[in-house]
């Protein structure tokens, strides 16, 4: 087991990359703190997650882009476990629509959740690490759209590539306290958030013309690399970004 016993928090866990994540660190020996947004069957989805992984963990509810439910989820967390080792920042959405159309709701909704969320959480958690001691890590689900334009996402690329500065910013103000900082990058994932593209044939299509491995990525490839991040072996690794991406962002043709 990698993870024994490590304290983890992930936001956004009820599907897709964030419940692999969850799922995979349990099953390291991690106690998990599975965040969920508190709408639709996502509670029950959590608690019976939560129960299901071998190790004592929990569901704890929150909406990242809320500070005072950021920081309830952190001391709901401590609380339970007495201390907070990882915070996986996973929680994310999209809204797809040209620039010229884009509302400021849309905009402040992408920025909200993905950057302003990524921040609070990881000041939340930081500040307990800190406090704690023994160092931490802070792990971002940003995107291969922290670097790579996407038309009809602006806010979207305007947020990973925020999360981007971000990371390697808290990579250095970090370092004394020994909490390690870092970016996994996916490219096209088979999760909810592609749903569209996966029920498209020609979508699908054109998306694996761009993907030199041929194939959409599974969730559990990003939890393995995760797994990596978060453990003792990545001590001396902090302020990188790594690809989970099938060679994506080497596909660049001119012809
Ligand atoms: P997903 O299945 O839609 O997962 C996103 C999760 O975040 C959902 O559980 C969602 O809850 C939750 N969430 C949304 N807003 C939240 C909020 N305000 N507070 C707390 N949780 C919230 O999609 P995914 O592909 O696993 O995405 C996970 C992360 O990977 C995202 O940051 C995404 O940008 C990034 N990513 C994904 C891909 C890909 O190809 N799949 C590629 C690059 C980056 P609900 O289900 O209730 O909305």
């Amino acid at each position: 087991m990698r993870l024994k016993d490590k304290v983890t928090l992930v936001t956004g866990a009820t599907s897709g990359i964030g419940k692999a994540i969850a799922t995979r660190f349990a099953a390291e020996g991690a106690h998990v703190a599975v965040n969920y947004l508190p709408v639709k069957q996502n509670a029950e989805v959590a608690e019976a997650l939560a129960k299901s992984f071998a190790t004592d963990s929990i569901a704890v509810a929150g909406d990242v882009s809320k500070r005072a439910d950021v920081e309830r989820m952190v001391r709901e967390t401590v609380e339970r476990f007495g201390r907070l080792d990882i915070a996986i920042n996973n929680a994310g959405i999209e809204i797809k629509k040209p620039f010229l159309e884009a509302t400021d709701d849309e905009w402040h909704k992408v920025i909200g959740v993905n950057l302003y969320g990524s921040f609070v959480v990881s000041q939340a958690a930081a500040r307990q690490m800190v406090a704690q001691g023994g160092g931490g890590k802070l792990i971002y689900i940003s995107s291969v759209h922290e670097d790579i334009p996407f038309p009809d996402n602006t806010a979207y690329c305007a947020s990973k590539g925020g999360v981007r500065m971000m990371m390697r910013n808290l990579a250095i103000e970090l370092a004394p306290h020994r909490i390690n900082c870092n970016n996994i990058a996916p490219g096209a994932i088979a999760t909810p958030i592609n749903q569209a593209v996966l029920d498209d044939a020609e979508a699908k299509r054109n998306a694996l013309t761009e993907i030199p491995w041929g194939r959409f990525g599974l969730p559990e490839e990003v939890a393995s690399v995760a797994v990596f991040l978060a453990g003792d072996e990545a001590e001396y690794v902090t302020g990188s970004t790594y690809y989970v991406d099938g060679g994506l962002t080497q596909q660049v043709t001119l012809y």
